[in-house]
């Protein structure tokens, strides 16, 4: 169903997850439990959306082996303290009902709040992997400023920086940092939390290649060479998502989908430098 992507920690990640900002906890056993049996082995939950105990509990029922799924959570803002960061990750882990974690993320950089020290927040996360209950340690919403910053002074490279980008916002000035460090960029709202799903220039590509809109969009993100974990509560549209391994868009349809950056407009979340919660 997927391919992986190689981080720079020597592990590997596959390519298409599950999203779960704004499942609600009531719901969420459920629909993990759905994406599971569908054929998702990559699940990407946060302290932040309160549901990583749902998210355990479909895990655990699955019966899958451990091995077989790639777990991720994320720091809420308002651990960033490093005793916080080990206290809650070990909150994290026990809610999830694992001993380990495969990859761990700083949410947000918040660069106006705690003194605008995330570094030591870096440093406490990255520690985590000596510990043995974590195997990648990445960020969220780091812009190229932040990653210079962490990596100068700390000398380890995050393996993820998971940042908004779409075909209205590819995002393109983090994204290449993120690459040109050798980090691996997750796409979050991969479908611009639904906004791209009905462009004219995506309909006509969806029409021409005999796929629905939201394939065509993730596979310009596969393409890219970007990972994806599209959120959805419908099990067909967990199956049309997953679904984008079997075709290739040409170079032409690459480019007009490129053609959609909306450049700064184009941002459908807060802008990491400024937000602060
Ligand atoms: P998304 O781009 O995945 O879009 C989700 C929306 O698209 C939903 O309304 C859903 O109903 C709709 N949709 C999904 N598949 C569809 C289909 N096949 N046809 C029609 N409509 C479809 O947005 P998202 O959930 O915000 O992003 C994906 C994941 O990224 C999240 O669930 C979360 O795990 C992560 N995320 C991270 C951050 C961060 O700050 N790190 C922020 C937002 C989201």
């Amino acid at each position: 169903m997927t391919a992986t992507i190689a981080l720079n920690d020597g592990t590997s990640i596959p390519q298409l997850g599950f999203g779960t900002y704004l499942v609600p906890p009531q719901d969420t056993q459920a629909i993990v439990g759905t994406a599971l049996e569908v054929g998702y082995r990559h699940i990407d939950t946060a302290q932040m959306y309160g549901n990583e105990a749902e998210v355990g509990r479909a895990v655990a029922e699955s019966g899958l082996p451990r091995g077989e799924l790639y777990l991720t959570s994320k720091l809420d803002n308002g651990n960033h303290r490093p005793d916080d960061v080990r206290r809650t990750f070990a909150e994290s882990l026990a809610r999830l009902g694992v001993d380990r974690l495969d990859l761990f993320l700083i949410h947000w950089p918040l660069p106006t709040l705690y003194d605008g020290d995330y570094v030591s927040t870096w440093q406490a996360v990255a520690g985590l992997i000596e510990e043995g209950t974590l195997r990648s340690a990445g960020v969220s919403n780091f812009e190229p400023e932040h990653l210079d910053r962490i990596i100068g002074e700390t000398g380890v490279v995050p393996a993820v920086n998971q940042i908004e980008v779409h075909p209205y916002f590819p995002n393109e000035r983090a994204r290449a940092a993120s690459l040109s460090h050798g980090i691996a960029v997750e796409a979050w709202g991969p479908l611009g939390q639904g906004a791209v799903l009905g462009d004219e220039v995506i309909a006509g590509i969806a029409e021409r290649t005999g796929r629905p809109p939201a394939q065509v969009i993730l596979r310009w993100h596969i393409q890219r060479g970007d990972i994806v974990f599209p959120k959805s509560s419908s099990r067909a549209r967990m199956e049309e998502n997953s679904r984008i391994f079997d075709f290739d868009l040409s170079p032409q349809d690459m480019a007009a989908i490129d053609g959609l950056d909306q450049g700064p407009q184009g941002r459908g979340g807060p802008d990491p430098n400024t937000f602060a919660y």
